[in-house]
């Protein structure tokens, strides 16, 4: 965990940003102050920040309840906010669409979003905002991780899936049914399933 403020201009270093990402892991990690890093211009901050974020879920993908969330990101303020770019990474669990069983990864995000001002009147919809003192990276983090997660995961490539028959998981064993193929289905499969 490192807090880091490297500018053009040094000065003494602000009260308020001294040790975050230090010292603020309690119930709200991502919460950073920004007051010093806004008053100079032009000056970046590194941030490893990480912490749970609560409700992680897509349709049968999500990131276990006590697993955290890791955000690695540089803020670099301008005139009119700050930009924050780095990389978003959480493990997931979900179920394997072919078989049921349990499929386990880890999403990585790349990060590069733009967080202006509650009050600016910079017209940027996909900007995140700040108070005057403080960041919120939560809404970020939330996003760079529900972008990443699978939407239909497989625990392998080579997953045979269950018989659509019998329901005999055909990764343990085979069963007696008359094979039920149907080439359309296959063909999407193959197409679907680049990465597992
Ligand atoms: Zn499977
Ligand atoms: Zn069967």
């Amino acid at each position: 965990m490192s807090a880091v403020t490297a500018g053009a201009r040094p000065s003494p270093a602000g009260p308020d940003d001294s040790g975050a990402g230090r010292g603020r892991h309690g119930a709200r990690p991502f919460r950073v102050p920004v007051t010093t890093l806004r008053k100079r211009i032009g000056s970046t901050r590194r941030l490893e920040v990480q912490g749970r974020v609560e409700g992680l879920a897509t349709l049968g993908v999500s990131v276990p309840e006590g697993a955290p969330v890791r955000a690695d990101l540089e803020l670099c303020s301008d005139p009119g906010g700050i930009t924050a770019t780095g990389t978003v990474t959480a493990a997931w669990e979900g179920e394997c669409r072919r078989c049921g069983g349990t499929v386990a990864g880890r999403a990585t995000s790349a990060v590069r979003e733009r967080i202006v001002p509650e009050d600016s009147a910079e017209e940027d919809e996909d900007a995140y905002r700040m108070t005057a003192d403080e960041l919120d990276l939560e809404p970020l983090v939330r996003d760079a991780v529900l972008l990443e997660l699978p939407l239909a995961p497989l625990c392998s490539g080579t997953c045979l899936g269950l018989c659509p028959r019998c329901g005999t998981n055909w990764n343990e064993s085979p069963c007696d049914c008359r094979p039920l193929a149907d080439p359309r289905w296959a063909a999407l499969d193959q197409l679907r399933d680049p990465s597992g």
